[in-house]
């Protein structure tokens, strides 16, 4: 029998499931029924869940024009940046197939954490996510809410990941999930003709994802001004001198686990 390299499966904590789309609720304050009796009419027109967060509806998707009357428009936002620090290791050592389980369940695991913080997950790319909190759903609490995520991530994949680690004796330190924390304005909406859902684009966004890329396995990089908003659960973070690719001056980075 052979070990198992599955990320053991952790209770869901799933955000409550709302029967009319937050997204389009908060945006322009329209009920669109997602479950229930009422959603059948808008199935059949196509109007379903999200897969960037199953409480908002494939408008607030794909019409971002329409919902908010502009290809784009600046919004204060939480960007949360997520990957499996050793994973190019793992890739090499681990059989496609096992590799992919282990990516699928990673990224379940994520979008678990985002969901119930009424975060979205925006972009899937192989073993890594972007997120954004306080779009379209609204939060005023968006950074806290992204920590609380970012927590929540490492401890969901902390055990299963160190256990594959263990099992391929992985020469470069050990696996583990990377998670990078930037707020403040970002631009939403969307930037491609060939694409029709939206995203966010800016310095605010290239900083988050700096960030995640010089976290260790284990650790949640915040940057400064995200530590500064969320001060309880900082209390017992350090802090790293970080230099980050296109960025002039160093950044006090403020580490969280690790
Ligand atoms: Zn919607």
């Amino acid at each position: 029998m052979s070990p198992s390299t599955e990320i053991s499966v952790v209770e869901v904590e799933a955000a409550a499931p709302a029967t009319i789309c937050m997204g389009c609720w908060d945006q322009m304050k329209v009920p669109v029924p997602i479950r229930g009796p009422f959603s059948v009419p808008f199935r059949v027109f196509g109007i379903t869940q999200s897969k960037m967060n199953p409480n908002i509806c494939t408008i607030c998707e794909r019409a971002f024009r329409r919902v908010k009357k502009g290809s784009h428009f600046t919004q204060d936002a939480t960007i949360l940046f997520s990957d499996i620090r050793g994973y190019t290791q793992l890739s090499e050592t681990i059989d496609p197939v096992e590799l992919a389980q282990v990516v699928s369940e990673f990224q379940d695991q994520c979008a678990a954490s985002i969901w119930a913080r009424n975060g979205i997950v925006n972009k899937q790319m192989g073993d890594g996510l972007m997120a954004i909190f306080n779009f379209p759903i609204k939060a005023t609490e968006h950074t806290q809410r992204a920590v609380e995520a970012g927590l929540d991530i490492q401890r969901r994949c902390k055990t299963s990941l160190a256990q594959l680690s263990d099992r391929f004796a992985l020469p470069h330190g050990r696996l583990g999930v990377g998670v990078g924390i930037h707020t403040g304005p970002v631009e939403i909406g969307e930037f491609s003709k060939v694409r029709s859902d939206f995203t966010a684009i800016g310095g605010v966004v290239n900083m988050a994802a700096r960030l995640e890329g010089c976290a260790g396995a284990g650790e949640i990089v915040l940057s400064p001004q995200a530590a500064e908003r969320v001060p309880e659960l900082v209390e017992r973070a350090t802090e790293r001198q970080v230099n980050l690719k296109g960025i002039a001056d160093p950044v006090n980075a403020v580490i969280l686990g690790g």
